[in-house]
């Protein structure tokens, strides 16, 4: 209950300085169409949010959600980017169980992964909510209504009357949760996609879950995030996480290894060739061709285009700051 408390209190301080305003109750925007849950692994099942970004069409829902059945309940790994979003991964669990919500898990602060809390917390008002201390820290300075603000933008309007509802507790590298007798290894790099990344292992199921670490087929932003620190936590968790046989992206189709390595060779890719240009004294607006070239393999992946110019930049900050 510590968690719940120190959360509480850092909202009320937040409300209390002015970082964050109350929600209004406002009219919820159109029910989100129900998505197939494909069961991944024994009693795990996944639910693919679009590949591309927010949009009117896809109203927010762009994320992977999942959840995963035990004998005693439900545990919900991500919960998408509005209130209807939640809704409707509640019907999805619904037609397998009755049984209650026993926990839900927040991969990291960015608003298409956790915005959806609030349908869990009205089926289950005393679920409890788990995230990384930088997600609380983060939400309490203002970062949740700032994603309500980006999703209300992006969809028209589509995830109206959608609520902050934070994690109550607490989860950081090296923890083992056991509910219901299955056990959930968490692991945590402290800059890699962003500050709070989490992703959870489910030896019992053969699976990880890679939070927007690892995604497959679309780049993510990366602006609150590190390319170095990223390349050494997926060389990382490699060998950290043997057993693994089903791995479960932010983004993008399930799949095995093959996904961690692809998405590392974009990484790497990336690096590489921005800090060869780097040193031919290329400025990174003038490196664009050349790292297209490079990552060809990666063209057809969703926002490539639209991310690249920026992560390129990202890249070449890093580099320079190496290089002093
Ligand atoms: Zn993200």
């Amino acid at each position: 209950m510590t968690a719940r408390t120190s959360s509480t209190a850092c909202l009320a301080f937040a409300l209390l300085v002015g970082f964050v305003t109350p929600a209004t109750a406002a009219e919820p925007g159109p029910p989100v169409p129900d998505a197939v849950a494909h069961e991944v692994a024994p009693g795990v099942f996944t639910l693919y949010g679009d590949i591309n970004p927010p949009s009117p069409e896809n109203r927010g829902f762009m994320a992977n959600s999942s959840f995963i059945l035990t004998d005693a309940g439900v545990i919900v790994i991500d919960t998408g980017s509005s209130l209807r979003i939640g809704e409707m991964l509640l019907r999805q669990i619904r037609q397998k169980t009755d049984k209650p919500l026993l926990a839900v898990l927040n991969t990291h602060v960015h608003g298409d992964h956790w915005l959806g809390n609030q349908a869990m917390v009205a089926d289950t008002p005393d679920v409890p909510i788990y995230g990384h201390p930088k997600m609380l820290e983060l939400i309490a300075q203002g970062a949740g209504e700032q994603w309500l603000a980006i999703m209300m933008n992006a969809t028209n309007g589509a995830t109206a009357g959608t609520e902050l509802v934070p994690p109550t507790r607490t989860l950081d590298d090296g923890d083992e949760l056991s509910i219901s007798g299955l056990t959930i290894k968490v692991h945590h790099y402290p800059k890699v996609h962003s500050t709070s990344d989490l992703m959870f292992e489910i030896p019992a199921r053969g699976v990880l879950f890679l939070a927007d670490n690892a995604n497959n087929g679309r780049i993510v932003r990366m602006d609150d995030g590190s390319f170095r620190g990223s390349i050494e936590a997926l060389q990382d968790i490699k060998s950290r996480v043997s057993g693994a046989k089903v791995l479960i992206p932010g983004h993008g189709q399930v799949g095995g290894w093959e996904i961690v390595d692809d998405y590392l060779g974009y990484l790497s890719g990336l690096r590489e060739v921005v800090t060869a240009l780097y040193g031919e004294g290329l400025r990174d607006f003038e490196m664009k061709p050349q790292v297209s070239e490079r990552l060809a393999a990666y063209r057809d992946w969703s926002v490539f285009d639209g991310e690249l110019g920026k992560h390129i930049s990202l890249v070449y900050l890093e580099v320079e700051e190496e290089a002093f």
